[in-house]
């Protein structure tokens, strides 16, 4: 069983299928880089797996994996494949990949694999508009041990501009989910990270109630991110 343990706060920007070109990866890597130079949270970044091995200097996590090691597996990727090129963290379960047809047992396979080969599983769990939360959490956490989770419930993530948006979970309500992951896990000590929308304007009541921060949208502007690692610095 593998605990992360640290007092830091932790930022992981979910670039999802962005940028368009290596170009424009590296440039907003270097900027981000830069701008978070001192600063005391922990940063994590997940670009496309095209541009794992290009990127240099910061922590870097994959935005899904496999669960075999080789083989015939036209177009995955491994958890060995991802040790061998230094990556340290993986999204396990996002719920952008569930909308795929991604289902629990799907993931609790990825889940098991990544963290046999040593990589830091980031969990992705939460609700959709309508359903019953408790039951959901319960469904997608049952088993789960070793890892970090992010509580995304889905009908706040990507809403578009983040300023204009329909009403996101309240810092109460992402507590109140935060202490229900852990109650459910048995675990008061298992880190837990929010992620929907967040940005440089709502980052810092978030990160009263929870461990860390998982920004889209906000991690594909260096100077929005960096607000929000700035306000992860405490
Ligand atoms: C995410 O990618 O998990 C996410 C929360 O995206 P956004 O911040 O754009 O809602």
């Amino acid at each position: 069983m593998y605990y992360y343990w640290s007092m830091k706060k932790l930022v992981v920007g979910n670039w999802k299928m962005n940028p368009a070109s290596l170009k424009e990866a590296q440039e907003l890597f270097d900027a981000i880089k830069d701008g978070i130079k001192g600063a005391k949270a922990e940063v994590v970044i997940c670009p496309p797996f095209i541009y794992l091995s290009q990127l240099k200097g910061l922590p870097l996590g994959a935005q899904d994996v496999f669960y075999e090691e080789r083989g015939t597996f036209t177009g995955e990727i491994s958890p060995t494949q991802l040790k061998d090129l230094g990556v340290e963290y993986v999204l396990v379960g996002h719920s952008e990949r569930r909308k795929l047809g991604e289902t629990s047992e799907l993931v609790a396979k990825k889940m098991q694999a990544a963290l046999t080969a040593g990589l830091k599983v980031i969990l992705c769990v939460g609700e959709n508009e309508g359903e019953n939360k408790e039951e959901v959490l319960r469904q997608q956490l049952a088993g789960v041990s070793g890892v970090i989770v992010a509580y995304e419930p889905v009908w706040a993530i990507s809403t578009g501009d983040p300023y204009k948006t329909k009403a996101l979970p309240t810092p109460q309500i992402v507590k109140e989910s935060a202490d229900l992951i852990k109650k459910i896990l048995g675990d008061e000590n298992v880190r837990v990270i929010y992620g929907g929308s967040t940005n440089a304007a709502n980052a810092k009541e978030y990160l009263e109630v929870v461990d860390g921060l998982l920004p889209g949208g906000a991690s594909l502007k260096a100077d929005e991110f960096v607000k929000i690692v700035e306000s992860a610095s405490v």
